[in-house]
């Protein structure tokens, strides 16, 4: 891709009622555009981290057997009022809207209640359980306040898995397993080390819930982190004494933090109310155990943001990064330089390297600071000095480490370093 070309420009300065540092850096280096409080739209850059984040999320549903689908926004009312949700002194955050006729319907926050009733058709024996659909799809919720950029929309994508077990063993099996596919999501969206796994009694409906919590000062939440054992205790359910489960220690370390992801068990609360049952080996009827697995792609990008960056812009880890390399051209008079350029440009892609190359007419100091700004992790600078000596400068991003290759191993040092 050609900067020159690309549809978002850099800024010097963010919209000023702009709160958040992740939607100030995100804005700022073009990735997102602000439409009002609590609701972004994702630009070309954006767009390009968004997907890379949901296909290591795909990645990982579909290989503890998830099964993507895409379910509806719009919200039947009769279905909520069955297990006793579409009260907004219930559930306080439903965006709603009327048809023609004046029927209400409601703007999709979760999808336990269509899900649910929707697999009826699909759930006969137990033959065909289990099962473990997922979506990622927008959801809408009248946040009260919408003041931390992309973590806290009112309008924001989720990925929320659902699990349809036979029976509690059978449940929790998987429930295991998503914990495991959740820290590897994390890991391999570069948070891991930050991200630690708290449990909690899972509210008025479930059994049991873990959440997944990154520590950042950006975040709304306060958990209690024992560094050894990777377990934080969320604030609002310490009860008394702050103690690890798993090591007795009592020295917690008072921390804030973002939940990037949630899972519960949900045990047969929506099968029951919505009557979602199977036959079992003996032909009697039970209900459907269930649980559920969210996880915020537009949050993570933000907690990202948040947690990676530095005073001079975004730090993207390699594999979410909008592209691998960041060609900066530094011209000269005789256009010697752009053909140099070119000629690594073409290269690179060739070889499956994902370069965006900034051919713009700017002075070299405005495109490196552009170049710090947007984070790409590898930036390779073509000027005449440079390849006058046969070599090429190339520069991490996350260290700020500088290398001296030739022409022909600039794709195996990028090829390496991505690994
Ligand atoms: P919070 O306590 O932060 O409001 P929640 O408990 O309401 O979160 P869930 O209902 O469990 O969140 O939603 C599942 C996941 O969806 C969360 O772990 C988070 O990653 C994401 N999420 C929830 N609300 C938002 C939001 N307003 N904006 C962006 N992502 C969100
Ligand atoms: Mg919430």
């Amino acid at each position: 891709m050609k900067q020159s070309q690309l549809l978002s420009k850099t800024r010097k300065e963010a919209p000023k009622d702009e709160a958040s540092k992740n939607a100030e850096l995100l804005i700022r280096a073009g990735f997102i555009h602000k439409e009002m409080a609590g609701v972004y739209s994702f630009l070309p850059l954006g767009l390009r981290v968004l997907n890379r984040v949901n296909d290591i999320i795909r990645e990982e549903m579909n290989a503890i057997g998830g099964q993507e689908i895409l379910l509806t926004t719009l919200q039947d009312r009769e279905l909520w009022e069955k297990t006793g949700r579409w009260s907004d002194e219930v559930v306080d955050n439903w965006f709603k809207t009327k048809l023609k006729s004046g029927t209400e319907l409601g703007l999709g926050f979760t999808h336990e209640e269509p899900l649910t009733a929707l697999m009826k058709n699909h759930v006969r024996s137990f033959r065909d359980l289990p099962l473990y659909p997922y979506q990622i799809q927008t959801k809408f919720r009248n946040e009260m306040r919408a003041k931390s950029g992309i973590m806290r929309g009112r309008e924001f994508l989720m990925k929320d898995l659902y699990s349809f077990s036979r029976d509690e063993k059978e449940h929790s099996l998987f429930y295991e397993k998503a914990k495991l596919a959740y820290m590897s999501i994390f890991d391999k969206v570069g948070i891991g080390e930050m991200t630690y796994i708290t449990s909690a009694s899972g509210g008025t409906f479930s059994k049991y819930s873990d959440e997944f919590q990154t520590i950042t000062d950006a975040g709304e939440d306060t958990v209690y982190v024992c560094e050894g054992c990777k377990i934080a205790i969320n604030g609002e359910v310490l009860e008394g004494k702050k103690e690890c489960h798993n090591c007795r220690l009592s020295d917690l370390k008072e921390r804030k933090a973002v939940e990037v992801g949630n899972i519960f068990n949900l045990g047969i609360r929506f099968s029951e109310a919505l009557n979602l049952t199977y036959l079992d080996e003996e032909g009697k009827e039970k209900f459907v155990v269930m649980g559920s697995y969210g996880l915020g792609p537009t949050r993570l990008i933000g907690t990202i943001a948040e947690t990676l960056s530095d005073k001079d812009g975004l730090v993207w880890p390699k594999r979410v990064a909008p592209f691998d390399v960041h060609l900066v051209e530094i011209s000269d008079e005789n256009n010697e330089v752009r053909k140099v350029s070119e000629r690594v440009y073409s290269m690179l892609k060739k070889r499956g390297v994902e370069v965006l190359f900034d051919d713009r007419e700017l002075r070299a100091g405005e495109k490196f600071k552009d170049s710090d700004l947007i984070g790409i992790p590898l930036r390779l600078i073509v000027s005449k000095k440079t390849f006058d000596g046969g070599l090429f400068e190339v520069k991490e991003r996350a260290s700020g480490k500088i290398s001296m290759i030739k022409e022909d191993d600039l794709c195996g040092f990028a090829r390496d370093y991505l690994k």
